[in-house]
């Protein structure tokens, strides 16, 4: 794991932090900027940087933290009032942390994307 990565940091307990989900392929934690009432990430356990370093071997993983987010989704309860699912990529996004990572954001009506 890169020494610096701070979602290896928090899943390997060296930064404290609330991990609400684990099952050895992703794990999800409560984003410490909440942008909505509810806003989880849900991350790959295993370091991988970029989407666009995505092969088709990855798919099982990408697949697995859409599975993931739908749980969570489901236990924040935002199954019927709606969520949005976000993933940052490169610059242009603002992407802050280089550990892929899902944004899961409900709990309220989300303006625009932009
Ligand atoms: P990105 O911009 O890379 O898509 O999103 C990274 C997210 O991680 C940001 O929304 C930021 O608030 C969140 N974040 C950064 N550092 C920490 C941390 O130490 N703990 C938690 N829970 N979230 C973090
Ligand atoms: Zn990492």
């Amino acid at each position: 794991m890169p020494q610096d990565c701070i979602f290896c940091k928090i899943y390997h307990r060296q930064v404290p932090s609330t991990i609400l989900y684990d099952d050895g392929q992703a794990f999800v934690i409560r984003d410490i900027h909440p942008r909505a009432p509810v806003h989880l990430l849900i991350i790959p356990t295993r370091h991988f940087t970029y989407l666009t370093y995505l092969t088709e071997s990855f798919e099982p993983m990408v697949g697995h933290l859409f599975t993931v987010a739908e749980e969570m989704a489901k236990r924040e309860g935002l199954g019927a009032t709606g969520y949005r699912i976000v993933v940052n990529q490169g610059s242009n996004s603002g992407q802050e942390v280089p550990h892929l990572h899902l944004h899961l954001l409900g709990g309220k009506r989300l303006g625009p994307l932009g």
